[in-house]
């Protein structure tokens, strides 16, 4: 087990987490790390369910899509509900990147996967939390109606552990 020598942040997480990540279509991951007032949460979606498009719609459909779910990531808002513990700091989401690496296909022909839809998006926030946050629920399922499932993994400076989050219970209680 890796000594945590730098404090707690998701790269700790991402270190040990993702590297067992599979791509299966209705399962994301959501990473959480607590360090004091500090709550950093970053979701894995695959991308044919966070974009609910057809396969089959065209760039612009598909390009449409891909703006409205930017936006709707940049705030917490569709994502998450800290019941007013926490207010958002930062927030970093992957689409704007993948737009360009689709602009710039050609250039990436080192990339090895078989098709851009499957892929996975990435969402990180950074909150700053009142208290110690053991309680939130997970919104993300409204905006994502093919998504049933999250792995949840999270660390804080006292443990760790792994929680699943269901569509049905969407409500995460957590840490000891
Ligand atoms: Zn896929």
């Amino acid at each position: 087990m890796k000594k945590y020598t730098q404090g707690l942040c998701l790269s700790v997480l991402l270190s040990f987490g993702v590297s067992a990540h599979t791509h299966t279509h209705g399962q994301g991951e959501l990473l959480v790390a607590q360090d004091g007032h500090t709550l950093q949460m970053q979701f894995i979606i695959p991308a044919d369910d966070a974009l609910n498009v057809e396969r089959t719609a065209d760039s612009a459909t598909k390009q449409e899509a891909i703006n409205v779910l930017a936006n709707k990531l940049h705030t917490s808002h569709y994502i998450v509900d800290t019941n007013g513990q926490c207010v958002l700091q930062s927030s970093y989401n992957s689409l704007n990147t993948e737009h360009e690496e689709h602009a710039h296909q050609n250039a990436h022909s080192d990339k090895s996967e078989d098709s851009h839809e499957h892929h996975d998006i990435e969402a990180t926030y950074t909150f700053n939390c009142k208290t110690t946050v053991n309680r939130f629920s997970i919104t993300l399922f409204e905006l994502m109606p093919s998504l049933n499932s999250l792995s949840m993994q999270w660390i804080n400076n006292s443990d760790q552990g792994l929680l699943k989050i269901t569509r049905n219970q969407p409500v995460i209680n957590w840490q000891s």
